[in-house]
């Protein structure tokens, strides 16, 4: 099976990964729109159904171990547009250990990025807001919903703060604040109740439609409009490898559907290394693909 995936990477003319928080969750993250409280994905997909009860649980448990036990305010609203105008302190407080995270990429963010070095995966799109994939050394990486490399002011143009000077402010027990008005500068992330960066939304479209094979890693594709793209790749005539522990709406669209990450990845690693020592371990690619 690891031979036939690493054979379809190998024959694709333009590979797409498209990420999401079990991805995340191998370094130890929840993905806060993918399934990390139930009523956001909820109202997201318009479908009750949408959002298996394995995967809520699941994701609840990493969450729990983010923000200790209870559930107040619960997932959804804590990271809503809506709280974070009310509450910015508290939204700072309880959330501030997941954005401003400790944590190292994981063996699929690692292989990803040697994946793109080797010219075999074009782009990464990823619904993680970590920035993982950057930190493992992916260099094309677009983020459906945002990152916290940037902070500004909802109301004042032109104030930025990064992401180092805002970690050490919440680290310190307070927020950063915008230096003219004083207001609570926002992560630039995506909270429920706004829409996707747009940039980001059409460059992954865009890459979508020019993919002959998405690998879809670590996402339950409930939560739309970013799992619209593998839905894209099949209309426009492409491959869907899906990897995922639960089950997804596209599974029996899938050329090849694996259930472990680790196990996958670590197979891939393991060919690739092998590859690599004979002829085939690289491939050249044609520039210009973009
Ligand atoms: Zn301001």
């Amino acid at each position: 099976m690891i031979s036939a995936l690493l054979d379809l990477i190998r024959s694709a003319r333009h590979c797409v990964a498209f990420t999401g928080a079990g991805v995340s969750a191998l370094s130890g993250l929840p993905c806060f729109r993918d399934g990390g409280g139930t009523g956001g994905s909820l109202r997201e997909s318009g479908d009750p159904a949408a959002v298996p009860p394995e995967i809520a649980a699941e994701l609840r448990d990493l969450v729990r171990g983010f923000f200790g036990p209870g559930d107040d305010p619960p997932w959804e609203e804590l990271f809503s547009l809506d709280f974070f105008e009310r509450e910015a302190a508290a939204f700072y407080e309880k959330a501030g250990s997941f954005i401003y995270h400790d944590k190292e990429p994981s063996l699929v963010h690692r292989a990803l990025a040697g994946l793109e070095n080797r010219g075999l995966v074009g782009v990464v799109i990823t619904q993680n807001i970590d920035m993982l994939h950057q930190k493992a050394g992916s260099r094309r990486v677009i983020e459906l919903h945002g990152a916290p490399r940037i902070h500004y002011c909802p109301r004042c143009a032109g104030i930025r703060l990064g992401y180092q000077e805002a970690a050490a402010a919440v680290r310190a027990g307070t927020m950063p604040f915008c230096p003219q008005c004083g207001r609570p500068l926002k992560p630039a992330i995506t909270l429920y109740g706004e829409s996707l960066p747009l940039e980001a939304r059409r460059e992954a479209e865009g890459e979508a439609q020019a993919a002959d094979l998405m690998l879809v890693l670590g996402t339950s594709l409930t939560v739309r409009p970013a799992a619209d793209l593998p839905r894209t790749v099949l209309r426009r005539g492409g491959g869907l490898v899906i990897v995922n522990r639960q089950e997804t709406p596209l599974d029996k669209n899938a050329v090849l559907r694996f259930w472990d990450l680790e196990t996958v990845f670590a197979g891939l690693e393991n060919s690739l290394s092998q590859g690599a020592a004979g002829s085939g371990g690289f491939k050249n690619r044609a520039s210009g693909q973009r």
